[in-house]
């Protein structure tokens, strides 16, 4: 038996329930996407937990391998999870595995939710309306299993007897059309034909190949899709899903009855607020001011500038500990100017950072997030993207690597892609030390501001990269918005407990692995000639030598010096290097963090502190980010072409900043 149902319907839950110990994980062939197999607990029934999917279209690596899999592994019984508390929408994809044919079950899960919730659903009228074995269920619990596995050997076997009628008018007589012109080619290919009837109406390339359709059958489906086109006036795919939605409307609403409610639920008050059509974005932009003012204004700097006096105090005191031990020079040098002065200037912006996390967890937990993917559902649409693309994005402005993996709940390829494309440019946590840096050594004033213009310049590419990608790249199918609105509650100290735990162990991490390398490296690299022999004038050093290759390629952006060049290379690491890096480079004995402000402000001018700030906002992404892209979009060649058009990006963007302050007289 096969276990099919959306994400986070209790698959898996329910899997480990049914078989114990007894279970192997691997990957499916070519994807990856996880394969769990296992044997039922005291019975000789094998059971696959299929991938999480909303519906059978042939758009995501799930959906193509859960669908192969019940077409032609045919399992004896196919359990259909159900989340109650979702019905109508977990009934989409049941509508569809029933055109497959097979024998099926389905399993209504959480049940204990919605008894807490007060509603009730009637069992007997569903099983009736749909024809199939109804087991109600609570996996997590482990209640009503074994009335399920009852229900599973009853129906194995057996035909299929569902009996939901879901179509009408000119969609039914389409599809009714399309199924006696395909029976021979459905017979060959021992496919369903009311299912493929229904595909090749919404339009599945995969389905017209495996069928292998004749010109003349692909142009009467054409027709007739073109028919229902004109007498519903939306396009097939979106016909048969009004369809759908209707009938499991009209359904759930006769076999689930609410507690009665008292007025209408405050989530849904608040929601007529935040999601009117005029107040919702200036709202939205309010929210996101209010976020950035905060962590970059006073309360942001405050937090800094504590930190970095702790830092240069601490540092003082282990160099005089240290020379009072008598420690050598080197060793002196290597932890104060080294280790110490590269992750100490790093780490005093981390209490920024995790503000910054705190106010975004806030608007998380308590469910403004997914009112704001809605929200940008429509600017992002006209940029080629969806809603859902949003959260992804959102993620992007902490790290680019998540932001990457979460990628995959999108639909299909193209969204993905696009996404995968321009999420660097979106400004990621690690960065902001570099901003906070330049924004104390040059803009004292009008750093919330500068932070502000930056994020935003990286949104604007990324926008103008998106649509830019839409012009050049062939249009696939669009998918329609839907999301799941969680009702709002009052954020728990517990879920952003978490959240910043995770942020300061991920940085803690960083910091303790590729951070220390990287300053040790740079450290080790000043400090010594080619000819390896100790020096005190970096500008001897091995990385001198280093930088003074590619700095040639940044004198026209302003910033010519080999440190800048060493900075932007250590950069590529972990992008908090950039300003480790800057603190060792620059940075005098005892590490305080103003001799570093005042050497750059010798290094840099205003104007080319923002040129810099311009390229290490669009230049490549750091390795970890890299790999993570290389994997979901799954073509090296695609990442590489996204990496020259970012390092072409940032080159050209900041070119035009210096070069056009410089004609203004700003230099
Ligand atoms: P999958 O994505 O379909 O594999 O879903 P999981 O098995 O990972 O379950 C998703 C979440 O739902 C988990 O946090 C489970 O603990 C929870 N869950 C699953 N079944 C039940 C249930 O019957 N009742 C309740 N309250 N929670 C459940
Ligand atoms: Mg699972």
């Amino acid at each position: 038996m096969a276990l099919v149902g959306n994400p986070n319907c209790g698959k898996t839950t329910l899997f480990n329930q049914l078989t114990g110990s007894s279970q192997s994980v691997g990957n499916w062939p070519g994807v990856t996407v996880e394969r769990k197999e296992g044997m039922v607990r005291g019975e000789a029934v094998t059971v696959v937990d299929l991938p999480g999917i909303y519906s059978l279209s042939p758009y995501t690596d799930e959906e193509i391998v859960a669908r192969d899999f019940i077409l032609n592994q045919r399992p004896d019984v196919i359990v259909n999870i159900v989340d109650v508390t979702n019905l109508e929408r977990n009934l989409y994809l049941t509508t569809q595995l029933f055109l497959l044919g097979r024998p099926i079950v389905v399993a209504l899960n959480m049940m204990d939710v919605l008894e807490k919730k007060g509603e009730h659903i009637g069992c007997k009228v569903l099983q009736e309306k749909l024809g199939v074995p109804i087991a109600p269920i609570s996996a997590s619990k482990g209640l009503g299993i074994r009335r399920l596995m009852d229900c599973v050997h009853r129906v194995a076997g057996t035909g299929s007897p569902n009996k939901l009628e879901i179509f009408t008018g000119p969609v039914q007589t389409a599809l009714e059309s399309i199924e006696r012109s395909i029976s021979s080619n459905c017979a060959k290919g021992d496919i369903p034909p009311s299912f493929a009837a229904v595909k090749l109406l919404e339009g599945d390339p995969p389905m017209e190949r495996t069928l292998g359709l004749r010109r003349d059958q692909l142009s009467r489906i054409h027709h007739w899709s073109e028919e229902v086109k004109t007498q519903w006036g939306m396009d097939c795919e979106m016909a048969v899903a009004d369809q759908r939605y209707r009938m499991l409307c009209s359904l759930c609403r006769q076999v689930i009855t609410k507690r009665p409610v008292v007025g209408i639920p405050l989530s849904e008050r608040i929601d007529r607020v935040v999601t009117n059509p005029y107040l919702a974005f200036p709202l939205f932009l309010l929210v996101m001011f209010a976020v950035f003012g905060i962590t970059f204004g006073p309360v942001g700097s405050w937090m800094q500038d504590t930190a970095a006096s702790w830092i240069g105090a601490f540092t003082k005191q282990v160099q005089v500990l240290l020379g009072q031990w008598g420690a050598s020079s080197w060793s002196i040098g290597l932890l104060c100017d080294g280790i110490l002065a590269g992750i100490g200037s790093v780490v005093s912006f981390f209490p920024q950072i995790l503000l910054l996390f705190f106010l975004l967890s806030l608007l998380e937990d308590s469910g403004y997030m997914a009112r704001a993917a809605f929200i940008m559902d429509g600017p992002l649409r006209k940029i080629g993207l969806t809603g859902r693309a949003f959260v992804p994005m959102l993620m992007g402005f902490g790290c680019t690597v998540p932001a990457a993996l979460s990628t995959r709940t999108l639909d299909n390829a193209r969204d993905r892609r696009t996404v995968l494309w321009i999420l660097p440019f979106l400004s990621c946590s690690a960065r902001m030390p570099v901003y906070l840096l330049f924004a104390s050594a040059f803009f004292q004033r009008g750093r919330v501001l500068l932070i502000f213009f930056l994020y935003f310049l990286g949104l604007l590419v990324a926008i103008l990269s998106a649509l830019l990608l839409k012009k050049t790249v062939k249009d696939e199918q669009e998918s329609p918005f839907m999301m799941e609105m969680p009702p709002y509650h009052l954020p728990t100290l517990r879920g952003i407990g978490i959240h910043l735990w995770d942020k300061i162990k991920d940085f803690a991490v960083r910091a303790g692995t590729i951070l220390l390398g990287a300053t040790v490296i740079i450290w080790f690299l000043k400090s010594f000639t080619p000819a390896l022999s100790f020096t005190n004038d970096s500008s001897q050093s091995i990385l001198a030598t280093i930088g003074g290759i590619l700095a040639p390629f940044l004198a026209p952006l302003g910033f010519g010096d080999w440190r800048s060049a060493v900075a932007l290379l250590t950069g590529l690491m972990a992008k908090e290097s950039v300003v480790g890096t800057l603190g060792v480079l620059y940075g005098a004995t005892g590490g305080s963090g103003n001799s570093l402000l005042l050497a750059l402000r010798s290094a840099y001018t205003p104007l080319s502190a923002l040129s810099f700030l311009v390229f290490v906002l669009l230049y490549l992404p750091c390795v970890a980010a890299f790999s993570a892209m290389t994997r979901e979009m799954r073509s090296l060649k695609w990442t590489l072409a996204a990496a020259i058009y970012q390092l072409g990006m940032a080159w050209t963007v900041s070119f035009a900043v210096y070069q056009t302050g410089m004609l203004l007289g700003l230099g």
